[in-house]
């Protein structure tokens, strides 16, 4: 068997070209949807993901404006900062680049973000809400993948699905989303026994670890989804996954590449949650909104 490639990059590009339509009409009804991304620091990586949001973001018609503080700022000012954006009304979505400088507290940081703009999905009130099964804005990776398995027409209901890391980025509230489908989720962690036999049952696989190649081709039950959120670097310097891609692709149904599989739709989904809190911040209904950009597809 050779599986489908889940391009991510398309799904994506689909995706975007729907939440531009839903900008406009959100426009139309006088609201102009903001995000404000706030960068403290100088790490390379973090740069390029916000450049990338920046460009996103403005291609879908939203207003960005990216705060930029040196990597010397104590927690009061970066509190400070957040507390303004907070209050705001231009904004409607606040994300806070992650990992912060050491020395900056990441959870005094994320619960100081008000739950309403919190396009992250980081947030205790917004944790609980996913966990409770209650609207609330969901982390984008996650989401991401929940798009790419729905969208690629890969059923979740009553399937056994394995997710290898349990981060509060990208493991629980994915497991919690799955959950929500009706999957049945197994978490798999660096103390998990055996995970090659854990791995071996599951109808969707979802590497969530940072650890190139962990996950071995050998280990994909035939036919399976897998869907490879990792981004490492190898010797080469080459962006890899988590997953052997090329021997898992023998054995699996559909398998999403590294890069343009899971990457492109966190980009996504951060631009669907910033459109989700500027319509409920206006008191819109929020779905509908989403759903006649979606139907007009
Ligand atoms: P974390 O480092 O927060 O979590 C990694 C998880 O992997 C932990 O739960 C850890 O277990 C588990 N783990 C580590 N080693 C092993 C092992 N040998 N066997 C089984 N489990 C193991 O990472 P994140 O969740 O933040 O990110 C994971 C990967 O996804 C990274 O490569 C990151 O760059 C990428 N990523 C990609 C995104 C995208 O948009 N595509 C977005 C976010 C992240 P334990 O809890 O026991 O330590």
């Amino acid at each position: 068997m050779t599986a489908i490639i889940i391009d991510g990059k398309a799904t994506a590009g689909a995706v975007r070209e729907e939440l531009a339509r839903c900008v406009a009409e959100l426009k139309d009804r006088g609201v102009h949807p903001g995000l404000a991304v706030v960068l403290v620091g100088e790490d390379p990586a973090s740069q390029v993901y916000v450049r990338n949001k920046d460009r996103a973001a403005s291609e879908a018609g939203l207003a960005v404006s990216t705060l930029r503080l040196g990597a010397d700022t104590d927690q009061a000012t970066l509190l400070a900062a957040v507390e303004e954006l907070n209050r705001d009304e231009a904004v409607h979505g606040i994300l806070v680049q992650l990992p912060l400088p050491e020395g900056l507290d990441e959870n005094q940081v994320i619960e100081a973000i008000d739950p309403a703009k919190d396009v992250d999905g980081l947030h205790p009130r917004n944790v609980a809400a996913l966990t409770m099964g209650r609207a609330g804005l969901v982390p984008c990776t996650p989401a991401g993948c929940i798009e790419l398995l729905d969208r690629h027409g890969i059923e979740i209901e009553g399937r056994r699905a394995v997710i290898v890391g349990r981060s509060m980025l990208v493991g629980k509230p994915l497991a919690a989303l799955l959950l929500a489908r009706h999957g049945t989720v197994t978490i798999c962690h660096s103390r998990t026994r055996d995970l090659a036999a854990v791995v071996g049952e599951a109808e969707i696989v979802v590497a969530a670890v940072g650890v190139a190649g962990l996950v071995k081709g050998a280990w994909i039950r035939p036919g399976a989804t897998v869907l490879d959120v990792g981004i490492n670097r190898n010797e080469a310097g080459k962006l890899v996954g988590d997953v052997e891609t090329a021997a898992a692709a023998e054995r699996a149904g559909a398998i999403t590449p590294v890069p343009g599989g899971v990457g492109p739709m966190t980009i996504a989904m951060l631009l669907r949650n910033t459109i989700i809190a500027a319509a409920l911040a206006n008191g819109l209904d929020a779905e509908e909104i989403l759903a006649s950009a979606a139907a007009a597809r």
